[in-house]
């Protein structure tokens, strides 16, 4: 099937039968300005009105061989099957395009549904194999896609009216449609916003004093001056404007926590340059095409210097792209954010922060401890440990730190310093038994909490094998992780489930429950490749034996483990697996309801626990 538009303004068409049927078709023909002859012995009311109106030529009798003739399109929608087929054979043998209302097979071209918002339209078509599916799409653009559309559309002519009138290099017309097109469209939501005239004429001289526009594109002899000016100015193109680069936070890990800004401009991104810490919060769905640098930030590897990802950053806004520098936490805290916005600034790259949940208020609510707590804690700190153990003198005042008692003291970097930490403290002060706790991995599936004092928390720590990342809380409201645990007493609480679209229902059941469901598509996109190395997987959740062999490929990636489990709806799902060689395949029913899944999941979820607590 070949899409085409066709123009029917002063036509000739036929449409054969006088029920509702045809006249939805009548309706959308003389709304294009085709003229129109219908031929049936009876029709409806509408039908009739329109006729008395001379809109159409109503012929009252029964359809003619003859009739088609000098047609551009002819249509049958009567409810006699041997009619419509002498119509379609007429019209076929005439060559003259046909098409026959719900019957496929006397059609010679079929209708996309359509949504229509002024000049604007969108049609969606299949091979008339699932006409149900052309139906729903319809419906749902029909919701999605606001009246706002249509002026937008108009704005986007004038635009283009007035570009074409000043005669610019093709790259630099480019340009100015980019700019409208990025300033008014919101691709995720298909949203349009009608740009004020100021802004288009913004968009018709992006340098101030080069080339402006009369309203009606008339152009007089001063402004032709001025506009090849603009012209010869902006061509040729002196390479693509720089692209913003987005200082994004990414938050301490659960990728849930990334705020709406960051995900928006993660996935309108070209380029994205991530720290090992926010790789988790990638989204899986991010378009294979976005580039994706990673620039470590790992203990034990060695990190890209500052100054390389600086120029990194420079390089890819230069060449235009679109970049997010994607951190952990937020990025101006404990996250050079600064000093990347300071290096772009002097280069003329536009730049924004996005601000993002920071391990020490993420980590600290998953955990159960508020930051403040009134007539605990009045005080909020936030510390780098770090600096503790260098040479260069403590920029720290831990000794002022010490001294107040109603306040609660957040350290980063500090697993390895921490005995060096306590020892201040409790030189300059602090009692020994102030409680204090150690959130390592906070806010992701491996998240772990160690309750301790600040005498007893390095000991403690090490007994309980922290791994960084980790941030330490010193203060009375650390208390307070006793009974305000969440996060962890979830009964599927630890479970990092992996999963191809997920029914919205079951999808909200598992996360209720305290799974991280990570999200992907099939094939799996390099984003979610690096999700799951980064933070590996307990399961899968699998719907089919289709999806099963999907993940054969993807088998040998970075954080793959054979000790994953499969959850499989299905006999067929469950076969599939065990064939393929995966150790631990669970079985449900297919159409087992979002609340028996959790259970199964949550079942072996208790088995790995006891599993381990036995060694
Ligand atoms: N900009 C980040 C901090 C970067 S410094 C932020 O705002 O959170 C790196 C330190 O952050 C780590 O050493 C650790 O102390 C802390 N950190 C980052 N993510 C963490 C997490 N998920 N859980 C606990 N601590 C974390």
């Amino acid at each position: 099937m070949y899409p085409v538009m066709l123009s029917l303004r002063g036509r000739p068409a036929l449409v054969v039968g006088g029920g509702e049927v045809a006249l939805r078709k009548i309706e959308g023909l003389l709304g294009e300005g085709a003229r129109l002859t219908v031929v049936s012995p009876e029709v409806v009311k509408g039908i009739d009105d329109l006729a008395g109106r001379g809109a159409l030529s109503l012929q009252r009798r029964p359809y003619r061989p003859g009739d088609v003739a000098g047609s551009t399109l002819v249509f049958a929608a009567t409810d006699d099957r041997t009619v419509n087929a002498r119509v379609f054979s007429d019209a076929r043998d005439a060559g003259i395009w046909v098409n026959v209302a719900d019957d496929p097979e006397y059609c010679t071209f079929h209708l996309p549904a359509r949504v229509q918002r002024g000049s604007l339209q969108l049609t969606v078509a299949s091979d008339g194999s699932a006409p149900f599916v052309v139906r729903r799409l319809r419906q749902l653009l029909e919701r999605r896609l606001g009246a706002e559309w249509s002026e937008w559309t108009d704005a986007a002519a004038r635009l283009r009216q007035a570009v074409r009138a000043l005669r610019l290099p093709g790259a630099t017309s480019e340009r100015i449609y980019d700019s409208f097109f990025a300033s008014t469209v919101d691709g995720e939501k298909l949203r349009a916003r009608v740009p004020r005239a100021a802004e288009m004429k913004a968009w018709l001289a992006p340098r101030a004093g080069e080339g402006t526009q009369s309203e009606d594109a008339r152009t007089t002899g001063a402004e032709s001056a001025t506009l090849l000016q603009f012209g010869a100015r902006a061509g040729p193109v002196p390479g693509p404007r720089p692209g913003l680069v987005s200082l994004v936070g990414a938050g301490p890990g659960d990728p849930g926590l990334l705020t709406l800004r960051a995900r928006q401009r993660l996935l309108a991104a070209d380029a994205i340059v991530y720290d090992r810490l926010a790789a988790p919060a990638l989204p899986c769905d991010l378009p294979a095409h976005v580039s994706l640098h990673c620039v470590g930030k790992e203990a034990g590897h060695h990190p890209v210097p500052q100054e390389e990802i600086n120029a990194l950053l420079a390089r890819l806004a230069l060449a235009g792209k679109r970049t997010v520098r994607l951190k952990g936490g937020d990025p101006f805290v404990f996250g050079r954010g600064s000093e990347e916005a300071e290096s772009l600034r002097p280069l003329g790259i536009p730049y924004e922060i996005v601000p993002g949940v920071t391990a020490g208020i993420g980590a600290t609510a998953y955990a159960g401890i508020p930051v403040t707590h009134r007539g605990e804690s009045v005080r909020l700190t936030l510390v780098t440990a770090h600096e503790c153990s260098k040479g260069s003198g403590p920029q720290v005042r831990w000794d002022l730190l010490a001294q107040d008692p109603n306040a609660t003291l957040v350290g980063y970097m500090g697993v390895a310093n921490l005995p060096d930490v306590a020892a201040r403290l409790i030189a300059a002060g602090m009692p020994a038994s102030t409680p204090a706790a150690l959130i390592a991995h906070g806010t992701r599936a491996t998240q772990r909490t160690v309750v301790s004092t600040i005498g007893g928390l390095d000991g403690a720590g090490i007994a309980a094998g922290v791994r960084p990342p980790a941030i330490f809380v010193i203060g009375p409201t650390v208390r307070h992780a006793a009974t305000l645990d969440w996060f962890t007493s979830r009964p599927l609480s630890g479970e990092r489930i992996g999963i191809f679209a997920p029914a919205a229902d079951l999808g909200q059941a598992l996360d209720v429950a305290g799974a991280e469901l990570v999200e992907t598509t099939r094939p799996l996109t390099p984003a979610a490749r690096v999700v799951i190395e980064v933070a590996p997987l307990t399961g899968w959740l699998l719907h089919s034996a289709e999806e099963v062999g999907s993940l054969e490929e993807e088998r040998g990636i970075p954080g793959w483990s054979a000790e994953m489990h499969a959850f499989c709806l299905g006999a067929a799902a469950a076969a599939r697996a065990r064939a393929l060689g995966w150790r631990h395949v669970t079985e449900l029913a297919e159409e087992a309801a979002p609340a028996a899944v959790v259970a199964a999941i949550a079942s072996r979820s208790e088995f790995a626990a006891f599993a381990a607590r036995k060694g």
